[in-house]
């Protein structure tokens, strides 16, 4: 017999489960029937698209039974793929999902938070140990002769040897701990399949003795009885009147890997020239994987009710990856290979009809349901915004659906909603991008736009970088950047030719000191308070966009310099006027330069040459 050891990631989690952290234990048969309906899926598959399944025995069933002697085991068998040596040391030793680290990170020991966090994550198998001391498998893969026996306690590893078993399929066998001794009954697993496991697309058989009893309460007949305890019937495919919302949530469970219910659900049943049903959900957080380039697709496919794949990115675009369910179509061949996939216009017609949908439903909700939009919007407002550059047919829709925090506005706002309080006279619709929400609000550039009290979106979201300089137009009204020189037609009337006049020494002054350190030095019309701002070039990277593109490892290394505007009335520039020191000049400049780049939040190269210039300026002051 070997003995193997988990990877690291599976004792910690197994840590986590037997130090119980999950308060419905009963969801460990949900688990192990989902793991068995994905083995009698794949299989399936496999009988109808590969020439050498063709004639294979193929009786799907889920078969569970207990021992009600001694309340001590329960056993859950499937007729489906199976695994071999490999698989089981790849499948039951590792996990292999992304976020599995960045998941195992998170926790804080705070067992309500992380009960939370493990909840979407999801157990899988593993959640056997919940319940039982020792899980046994035996295992033997469909086409193969040799099966194997698994076995764990769920700490010290697991063991892993030759074994026989009567065809193909897997065998789980939980030696039940005292504590779990209850879900040894009847009544208990038939309870937990009717509620989460009652649309497996497969028969699953319960075996308990059934008893009769004659008028006293004697026993008078003893049978060993064989139940089918599910319907059996694909819930997509049952009409829409005759489900409940909890047999909806119920069924986002069992395909999601998340123990909390879906923020919304949404049903369709299309008939005409193609017909298909999807059965799509958005859960109430964000997946854990949703940053991860390797992120497991939510949405399974389904051809006449028979699995296909669960592992194909181009049923949903990629902004829409955090959409959970299926697609079940009526039209493509079953043995529609992977490849096909991509270029299938079946597909591709489904995949449109399906985006337009649930951006039309998560329309309805911003409409009917705000307090729902907004937990909508807190988790998937960046991936909409991804959708911006990347889905041009839908870019109307979604320029609906993206909200923006504001000036003026708590929580989030809309465009629309900006719109409608826009200023009778005022000509476009400002943002500020930059970085940290608290930094944009407090920005010198917004101080011209506060005091005429023009509308600003605070565009703080690393993507909005990225994709808010490329909506150009809402609505025929144009969006403009307040970090750009052209500060927008409506703060012209601040401009004053005079003053401009008389600093025009000052600016060239500033100019010589600073050298290349910047592109140009204007007079600023966007200030009141503070002495400068920097802008940049109506075609030039923003200094956040820099940094981006540098931490991207952009190795183009010619710098975009900023613009240094002035403040005219402020007393720190009056005063460059009356002075001929040249020193002092060259000090007050770089100061006034490199302060208008800290309150942006960008880092300034020699923070001791800083310092030093600012104690020459106070000693003098
Ligand atoms: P998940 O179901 O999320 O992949 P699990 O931990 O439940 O995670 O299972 C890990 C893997 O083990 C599955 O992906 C599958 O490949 C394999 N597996 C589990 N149960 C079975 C089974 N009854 N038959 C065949 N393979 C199984």
């Amino acid at each position: 017999m070997a003995k193997h050891e988990f990877q690291t990631e599976v004792s910690q989690l197994l840590d986590l489960i037997i130090h119980s952290l999950y308060s419905h234990r009963e969801i460990f048969i949900r688990e192990l029937i989902s793991n068995a309906s994905d083995a009698l899926d794949k299989l399936k598959y496999l009988t109808l698209a590969d020439e050498s399944f063709k004639d294979f025995n193929f009786d799907p069933r889920i078969d569970i039974s207990f021992d009600e002697e001694n309340q001590n085991t329960i056993t859950i068998a499937d007729t489906g793929i199976g695994m071999n040596e490999q698989d089981l040391n790849e499948q039951l030793g590792t996990i292999a999902r992304s976020g599995t680290k960045n998941f195992l990170s998170q926790l804080s020991g705070d067992s309500k938070k992380d009960s939370n966090l493990i909840g979407r994550f999801g157990v899988g198998f593993y959640s056997a140990f919940m319940v039982a001391d020792r899980v046994e498998v035996i295992s033997r893969k469909a086409g193969e002769e040799q099966a194997w026996r698994w076995t764990s306690d769920g700490r010290s590893g697991y063991d892993l040897e030759p074994a026989e078993r009567d065809g193909h399929g897997t065998t789980v066998t939980l030696f039940l701990s005292d504590d779990g001794k209850e879900f040894a009954s009847r009544w208990q697993i038939q309870d937990v399949v009717k509620k989460y496991s009652d649309h497996i697309a497969f028969p699953i058989y319960l075996y308990y003795t059934k008893k009769e009893y004659d008028d006293q309460g004697k026993v008078t007949s003893e049978d060993l009885t064989e139940e089918q305890v599910n319907s059996a019937s694909a819930l997509w495919k049952r009409s829409k009147s005759e489900l409940t919302e909890e047999d909806y949530n119920e069924f986002y469970k069992t395909i999601s890997h998340d123990d909390n219910d879906p923020l919304l659900y949404l049903h369709t049943q299309a008939e005409g020239t193609l017909e298909y049903t999807t059965l799509f959900y958005v859960p109430q957080q964000a997946p854990l994987d949703m940053y991860y380039a390797d992120y497991q697709p939510g949405v399974k496919l389904y051809v006449k009710r028979v699995f296909i794949t669960d592992d194909a990115k181009e049923l949903m675009p990629t902004y829409l990856r955090f959409v959970r369910g299926i697609i079940d179509s009526e039209d493509l061949p079953l043995n529609v290979s992977r490849e096909m996939l991509q270029q299938n216009r079946v597909l591709a017609n489904i995949r449109q009809a399906s985006v337009k949908k649930l951006l039309g439903e998560f329309a309805r909700i911003a409409k009917d349901e705000p307090e729902k939009y907004k937990t909508f919007v807190e988790q998937f407002n960046r991936p909409l915004k991804e959708g911006l550059y990347s889905d041009f047919t839908n870019r109307d829709q979604l320029l609906e659906l993206i909200r923006f925090k504001s000036t003026k506005a708590d929580g989030y706002t809309s465009l629309a909603e900006y719109k409608e309080r826009m200023l009778p006279d005022q000509k476009a619709i400002y943002f500020i991008t930059g970085e940290g929400e608290n930094t944009l609000r407090n920005s010198p550039l917004l101080e011209a736009y506060k005091k005429r009290d023009i509308e600003v979106l605070i565009a703080d979201d690393d993507i909005d970088e990225v994709v808010v300089p490329t909506i150009g137009t809402y609505e025929e009204t144009e969006l403009k950047s307040v970090n750009r020189s052209d500060a927008g037609e409506d703060l012209q009337a601040e401009k004053d030719e005079q003053k401009e006049q008389d600093l025009g020494p000052v600016v060239e002054k500033i100019k010589k000191a600073l050298g290349d350190r910047v592109k140009d030095v204007k007079v600023s019309v966007r200030l009141s308070d503070s002495p400068s701002c920097i802008v940049v070039d109506e075609n030039d990277p923003t200094m956040k966009m820099q940094q981006l593109l540098k931490a991207m490892g952009q190795t183009d290394t010619s710098e975009v310099k900023p613009i240094l505007e002035i403040n005219p009335d402020h007393e720190l520039v009056k005063r460059l006027k009356t002075t001929e020191d040249e020193s002092y000049v060259e000090d007050m400049s770089v100061l006034l330069l490199d302060q208008a780049l800290l309150v942006e939040n960008v880092p300034i190269k020699e923070p001791a040459e800083f310092v030093r210039r600012m104690n020459r300026v106070l000693e003098r002051a």
